[in-house]
């Protein structure tokens, strides 16, 4: 579904990914763990049209989407869920939500859908005309992902979503994801929490100063060995 081929993206003259190939198939949950500054935001960015790839390729279902912009990005099918969020917090939580349907025409399928979304963030609903700045960082997070469903895409890319969250509410995003998951959604994932991440996940991808240094299937087997080659990283 999701192809990125050597991708390389650049800050001026600095690298932040260097030969970056990454797949994600139909269907699958698919993590990019590592350090710090290891790439992977960048990666996420340039899927999304916020960089421009200074090399390699990124096609979505078989579609060159690499350069395109970040509207169009979504038109193709793929929503982001920026690291920070980013939702809007002088506007109503039913105004965000509204915004990650902007670019549709099919006013009864959106209402659906945002009928759908506070289906599975109850909260939300519950907060629908508060401005969504008055959220906890946890429902913000629920907020932001449910903009982005909004869009209906086929693949969400979620950057970092447990970032600065208490533990309960950790735990919350990451049963949203499962659920996500559940629902057929396929997903890109970005996470700090490398083993926990890996341990839902189809497959993963490690990268470390720009590149991927290891791959391969996920789940609760496969994260002992990543562990040490992740702390391997940080030594
Ligand atoms: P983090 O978890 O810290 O976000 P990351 O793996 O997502 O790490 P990136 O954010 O993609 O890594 O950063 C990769 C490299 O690019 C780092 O060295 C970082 O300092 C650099 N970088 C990221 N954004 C910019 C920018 N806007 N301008 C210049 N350098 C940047």
């Amino acid at each position: 579904m999701l192809q990125i081929t050597d991708l390389t993206v650049r800050y001026g003259s600095i690298p932040a990914v260097r030969g970056v190939t990454v797949e994600v198939a139909e269907g699958e949950l698919v993590t990019m763990v590592g350090p710090n500054g290891a790439g992977k935001s960048s990666t996420m960015r340039a899927v999304a049209g916020l960089e421009k790839p200074a090399g390699g390729t990124i096609t979505f279902d078989g579609r060159p989407i690499g350069g395109l912009r970040p509207e169009q990005v979504v038109a193709a099918g793929l929503a982001l869920v920026p690291e920070g969020r980013h939702i809007f917090g002088g506007l109503t939580v039913k105004e965000n939500l509204s915004l990650g349907a902007v670019s549709r025409r099919d006013r009864k399928a959106v209402a659906a859908d945002l009928e759908r979304e506070l289906e599975r963030f109850p909260i939300l609903r519950e907060r629908i005309d508060q401005a969504a700045g008055f959220l906890s960082g946890g429902e913000q997070q629920q907020l932001a992902i449910a903009r982005a469903l909004m869009s209906r895409p086929q693949l969400l890319l979620l950057d970092e979503p447990s970032l600065g969250l208490a533990p309960r509410m950790v735990d919350s995003v990451f049963a949203t994801i499962e659920s996500l998951r559940a629902d057929g959604i396929t997903i890109l994932l970005v996470e700090q929490n490398a083993t926990r991440a890996v341990a839902m996940s189809d497959r993963y991808y490690l990268l470390r100063t720009g590149e991927v240094v290891r791959s391969g299937l996920a789940g609760p087997d496969q994260v002992a060995g990543l562990a040490e080659d992740y702390l391997a990283g940080h030594s």
